[in-house]
């Protein structure tokens, strides 16, 4: 049982990926796992998915598994010495051939940026530490100048912010590694520098609902499609690694402001992602400003707050998840948490699901209940039910684990596994009895259940009922 609502995301790496490491950042508080496909082969998908998976048998706890596509990230090739000293003003080449490049020249091995780029683009290396100013472009190469130079070293990113890519959404490594993480069952796929709706769209196709599907907002196109981006995904990250390198990066702020209210809007889960704790790849302590960084996202009501390189290839990977479990339990228990939270209210659209769940919440609220129990099998009513941000437990019962686990990154969401119920009496008995001994209720207290009648149909939330915590010793079995 979990003492805060926001969920955490730990990505894993040489630094995470044994079972024991697994198991003690799951106990330190990380909710969701993130595999990053741009440092995994399938063979590594393969045992880290499933080291996971043994370590959720161990503990009896759904776990969220995220698999992070690579998406089409543009890089440029290598160099014989491994890396370079680029001079700012000096003129440096780019072209598509694959010889091994110096300090004159390298390899961008995507024609496509040579047909796009232009007399003044940019292009931005190595997270936009570097610097280049095209000079000249013909079809196979282009003279650029270093404005900004530095170490360049092989495979480094290139960002294009002015340039207009025609980008493929997914590139053939994308679709197999997402056929291969659909196979072994991962709960969400993350789709890397989406631009368009039709991207989603795409790879909800090769999902065909085997996992539910996330759109990182990465790219400054995709910012001019966010709420047609948010009808057709499951939910968003707030990319900020890349989003800052292709925007001004003054601008994020303002952006994972814009994207976490439209999510809460529209119901769908939102992270926050990228240097949220950097400083603890190499120290056991974080800086005031990231402690700052992750409590800003909490207030506003994320999803979920996002470790990348510091669980995934830092020195203190269960520090920096501990970090942001004591975070996250500070700040919704600060006085001013409801306040900054309830600013801005989500009202219910013209649905049962959101009639029932906005009800549910002031129900509870009125009757001071102990929890909000919800009975789903796609996990939308879970979704409504968290959508209104309500003050006390939710509590998730389901009989399929796949619904248990793509919830795991949902605010406020406490899944339990369990049978289907009988009937509406079956319901709630079961519902105050998986209140009482997961430790949301106590006997003579209320909880209030919703449910969708009759049971298992989709998107019927229909019921709401409030019942009494009985004695222990009337306790139904799961
Ligand atoms: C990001 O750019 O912020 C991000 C989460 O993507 P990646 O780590 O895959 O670059």
């Amino acid at each position: 049982m979990r003492r805060r609502n926001v969920k955490i995301i730990a990505t894993l790496g040489p630094a995470s990926s044994s079972a024991e490491m697994i198991r003690t950042l799951f106990a330190t508080g990380a909710d969701v796992f993130r595999l990053n496909m741009s440092h995994l082969d399938a063979d590594g998908l393969r045992q880290v998915h499933s080291t996971v998976r043994s370590v959720e048998e161990e503990l009896g706890r759904p776990i969220g598994i995220l698999a992070d596509l690579q998406g089409p990230k543009l890089r440029v090739g290598a160099f014989a010495n491994d890396s370079v000293d680029l001079k700012s003003g000096n003129d440096f080449r780019i072209d598509l051939d694959e010889t091994p490049g110096d300090v004159t020249r390298v390899c961008v091995p995507h024609p496509e940026i040579f047909a796009a780029i232009e007399e003044g683009s940019q292009l931005l290396l190595d997270d936009g530490r570097i610097r280049l100013r095209v000079k000249e472009v013909q079809k196979d190469h282009a003279i650029t100048e270093v404005t900004i130079g530095g170490k360049l070293s092989n495979r480094k990113g290139v960002n294009l912010p002015d340039t207009l890519l025609p980008l493929t959404a997914l590139t053939d490594k994308d679709r197999r590694d997402a056929e291969l993480a659909l196979e072994l069952g991962v709960d969400w796929l993350a789709l890397s520098f989406i631009q368009r709706p039709e991207d989603v769209a795409e790879a909800r196709k090769i999902a065909r609902g085997r996992a539910a599907i996330m759109a990182k907002i990465e790219k400054p196109l995709a910012l001019t499609h966010l709420q047609e981006i948010a009808d057709i995904a499951d939910g968003m990250m707030v990319a900020r690694g890349d989003l800052g390198v292709e925007l001004p990066i003054e601008q994020v702020p303002g952006w994972q402001k814009q994207i976490t209210r439209l999510c809460r809007r529209n119901g769908k889960p939102v992270v926050v992602a990228t240097q949220m704790l950097e400083s603890m790849i190499t120290s056991p302590l974080p800086t005031r400003a990231e402690v700052s960084d992750v409590a800003t996202a909490v207030f506003e009501g994320a999803d979920a707050v996002m470790l990348s390189a510091e669980s995934a290839a830092g020195d203190f990977p269960a520090e920096a998840v501990e970090m942001m479990n004591r975070i996250g339990a500070q700040v919704e228990s600060d006085p001013t948490y409801p306040s900054i939270m309830y600013a801005r209210e989500t009202q219910p659209e013209a649905t049962g699901a959101d009639a029932i769940s906005a009800a549910a919440h002031s129900v509870a609220d009125t009757l001071n209940a102990a929890a909000i129990v919800c009975w789903t099998n796609s996990g939308s009513t879970g979704l409504r039910a968290a959508r209104e941000r309500p003050q006390l437990p939710i509590v998730v019962l389901t009989p399929i684990v796949e619904t248990a686990r793509q919830l795991a990154l949902v605010w406020g969401v406490h899944c339990v596994l369990t049978e289907d119920a009988k009937d509406l009496d079956d319901m709630v008995d079961r519902a105050c009895n998986i209140a009482f001994k997961e430790g949301f209720a106590q006997p003579g207290q209320r909880i209030v259940v919703m449910a969708g009648v009759p049971l298992g149909t989709p998107g019927a939330t229909n019921m709401l009922r409030v019942a009494y915590v009985g004695s222990p010793a009337a306790a139904i079995p799961e």
